[in-house]
């Protein structure tokens, strides 16, 4: 059955268990205490986990789909990796699925897998650890239609385990985590943490948020709306990368979410795309009148980030 489960199932299913394995490598490099940091740019850090974490994903994906282009944010690396870090099986759930007709025969040559292996690297070095997630986005053509969203450091109280993870396709929703609507009678916008700078604060106060949630990491952000935390995400800045997405766009869009740049197009995750995320992010929980926010941010913004 596995073994003859549809390329993209197989793909995903491989992410999932991967996603969890670095998600115990980030934890156990926390715990030993050496996180070795290196900034790779402004404000643009790098430690062992995202090196880490980047290798077990990297390496176990490519060892089942040598034909899939796997693109990561960190650069690779030529150590060998610990045999215990490459997974070698599947996520049963996902395994269960049925995938809707368009996507039963996908091409290898048509698919690029978009790897973060830890966002919210800022927040990680000071032990907001709530706000890292490993991000494996699965993109078709030019559309993200798949991802994995994993939290490490999610705590789950019945079993007294660590981790949840979400992952979600398109046209067949979202497992790990039941979506909740955000309350009515509010606008609670979530927006960086660590990222700031004027032009971000400008498009948040086009918007009058009733509240702001100032977070860590593109997934974390995107994981506030499918709880019901927030209404949408905004950040007017072409600081986030393609793989800072296309996880999250995958999960929100499966859910009846949106995501786009500011300008209301949505990004493509072609193979040979560029990576930067120049036009900005604008999410919005499922209900939302994405629309509204695009009309709301001004125009003189919107110049600032083409
Ligand atoms: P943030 O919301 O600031 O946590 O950013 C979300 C993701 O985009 C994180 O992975 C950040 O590292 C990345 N990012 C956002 N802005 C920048 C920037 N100016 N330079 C480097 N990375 C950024
Ligand atoms: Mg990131
Ligand atoms: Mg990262």
């Amino acid at each position: 059955m596995a073994q003859s489960a549809a390329l993209l199932t197989r793909l995903l299913a491989y992410s999932v268990t991967a996603a969890k394995r670095a998600g115990k490598i980030i934890r156990d490099i926390m715990s030993q205490g050496d996180l070795n940091i290196v900034d790779k740019g402004k404000n643009d850090l790098q430690t062992e986990a995202d090196r880490s974490a980047q290798r077990c994903i990297v390496t176990s994906l490519t060892k089942q789909f040598s034909d899939v282009t796997i693109i990561g944010e960190e650069e690779s690396s030529s150590c060998e990796v610990p045999t215990d870090w490459v997974v070698t099986e599947m996520d049963q759930e996902v395994l269960s699925i049925n995938l809707p007709t368009n996507l039963e025969n996908v091409n290898a040559s048509d698919l690029c897998v978009w790897v973060d292996p830890l966002d919210g690297t800022s927040e990680y070095t000071q032990g907001l650890v709530e706000h890292v997630t490993v991000l494996i986005g699965v993109a078709f053509k030019d559309r993200a239609i798949a991802g994995v969203i994993h939290q490490p450091y999610f705590r789950n109280s019945e079993s007294n385990s660590w981790g949840r993870t979400i992952w979600g396709i398109d046209g067949v929703g979202v497992k790990g985590f039941q979506p909740i609507s955000p309350i009515d009678g509010e606008r609670i916008i979530t927006t960086t943490r660590s990222h700031w700078d004027s032009t971000v604060q400008g498009a948040l106060d086009a918007l009058e948020p009733t509240n702001i949630l100032r977070v860590g990491g593109a997934g974390y952000k995107v994981v506030l709306l499918l709880e019901g935390k927030a209404h949408a995400y905004v950040f007017a800045s072409k600081g986030c990368r393609r793989w800072d997405t296309c996880a999250p766009e995958a999960v929100l869009h499966a859910v009846g979410g949106t995501l786009t740049d500011i300008h209301g197009e949505r990004y493509s995750y072609n193979s040979k795309t560029s990576y930067p995320n120049k036009g900005g992010v604008l999410a919005t929980a499922p209900g939302q009148i994405h629309q509204w926010y695009l009309a709301r941010i001004p125009s003189e913004i919107k110049q600032r980030l083409i």
